[in-house]
């Protein structure tokens, strides 16, 4: 009998012929716009701090408070004795920030996205999910026991046609807002229209919105002026809010009703006080430093028009800027090239994204100077040039 070593080795050898073996590289020093690896100053491409939050002074003060105050853990979960009150202060921030009447934190966005979607579908029930929604919200889907429909990615024609072939009650349609591997946006207006007209429940994930889009950087909801036709708005407060776990805003009755039956909530560690403290301090940081959005987009539009002048396949209309090559190998290949350079760019290959689709995930920071996007850009060319990308 082989032993299971052995076996598991294998399995990774297979991993690493399909040119799709990941592995942990560490970070000395914490996420910003520079970062050291092995020694070395690398350029940051990579991360979901888009404002920059996660070093900012005001959260690492109000996280510094936290533990002085509340100590380190929330020691039990929200429902037993886990429940503090700056947790019901974040949330009402939330609220507010979101224009609903209320919210709910959970420890983190793949938490939110199982309890949420379990919460309101059932067997029996019909769930009606974007082809490229986060693995959080598929494996939400799975798990309500619901039947689920995919949809190809945006295409509300086969959505409306999935659901007039559908029974008329126990629908949700869920859907990405800003999609976090092609960084572009899902079509939020007819989304609702259709949502309307079919009496489903619309619930969008904000995980990449919150905090970049809208004039007060509540997302793409309030981006197009939809915060009313959504049911159910989802974000995390661990990308550009630069802290840990997630949230989702509504009703006062769907947040009841949640912290009733999801079981990502009922069954789960309240969230650090340090963390829900730093999330709060965040959500000033967004109210206050405005030029943050404006210098991330910035940032992205220049980094999109130089790639795509490389003759790169630049896509997105957002601050992500995905890099698709194709082939998971030459993804790779043009990630090391860039590391070698000093950039760090993370190649993403399937089952993260379709087969034949690898790409790089390119996300520019509110912190990165012109200069570090020009630097980028150089490295880009030569990168490219060595790698024979695009062929
Ligand atoms: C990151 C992400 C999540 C999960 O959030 P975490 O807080 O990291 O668990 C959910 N949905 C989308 C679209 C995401 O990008």
């Amino acid at each position: 009998m082989p032993s299971l070593d052995s076996l598991l080795a294998e399995e990774l050898r297979g991993l690493e012929e399909a040119g799709l073996l990941r592995a942990l590289v560490p970070l000395d020093g914490g996420c910003d716009a520079e970062v050291e690896v092995d020694g070395r100053r690398h350029l940051l491409l990579s991360s979901n701090n888009y404002l920059g939050l996660a070093g900012h002074p005001a959260l690492r003060a109000a996280a510094r408070e936290a533990v002085d105050r509340w100590g380190c853990g929330a020691g039990s979960s929200r429902l037993i004795a886990g429940h503090f009150a700056l947790h019901g202060d974040l949330e009402a921030a939330l609220a507010r920030f979101k224009g609903t009447a209320a919210a709910l934190v959970f420890p983190s966005g793949y938490q939110a996205n199982i309890g949420t979607i379990g919460a309101l579908v059932a067997r029996g029930d019909h769930v009606f999910s974007d082809e490229l929604n986060h693995a959080s919200i598929i494996d939400g889907c799975r798990l309500s026991r619901a039947t689920v429909h995919v949809y190809p990615h945006g295409d509300v024609a086969t959505l409306r046609r999935q659901l007039a072939g559908s029974p008329p009650s126990g629908r949700l349609i869920v859907t990405d807002s800003v999609f976090s591997m092609d960084g572009d946006r899902a079509p939020l207006r007819d989304l609702s229209a259709l949502a309307r007209e079919y009496h489903s429940i619309l619930m969008i994930d904000e995980a990449h919105a919150t905090g970049c889009l809208g004039a007060h950087g509540a997302g793409l909801a309030e981006d197009e002026g939809l915060t009313d036709a959504i049911d159910v708005h989802m974000g995390t407060l661990g990308k550009a809010l630069g802290a840990a776990g997630a949230y989702i805003a509504g009703s006062r009755p769907l947040v009841d009703l949640v912290v009733n039956r999801a079981r990502s909530f009922v069954f789960t560690t309240g969230l650090a006080p340090a963390v829900a403290a730093a999330a709060r301090a965040a959500l000033d940081v967004v109210a206050r430093e405005p030029e943050r959005r404006a210098r991330l987009r910035a940032n992205a539009d220049r980094l999109r028009t130089g790639l795509r002048a490389l003759g790169l396949d630049a896509r997105g209309d957002t601050h992500i800027v995905p890099v698709v090559v194709g082939d998971n190998r030459a993804a790779v290949a043009l990630a090391e090239a860039l590391r070698r350079r000093g950039v760090l760019a993370h190649p993403i290959r399937p089952p993260t994204v379709p087969p034949g689709t690898a790409r790089l995930r390119v996300t520019p920071m509110a912190s990165h100077t012109t200069a570090q996007i020009d630097h980028a850009l150089l490295a880009f060319a030569e990168a490219a040039r060595e790698t024979g990308i695009p062929r």
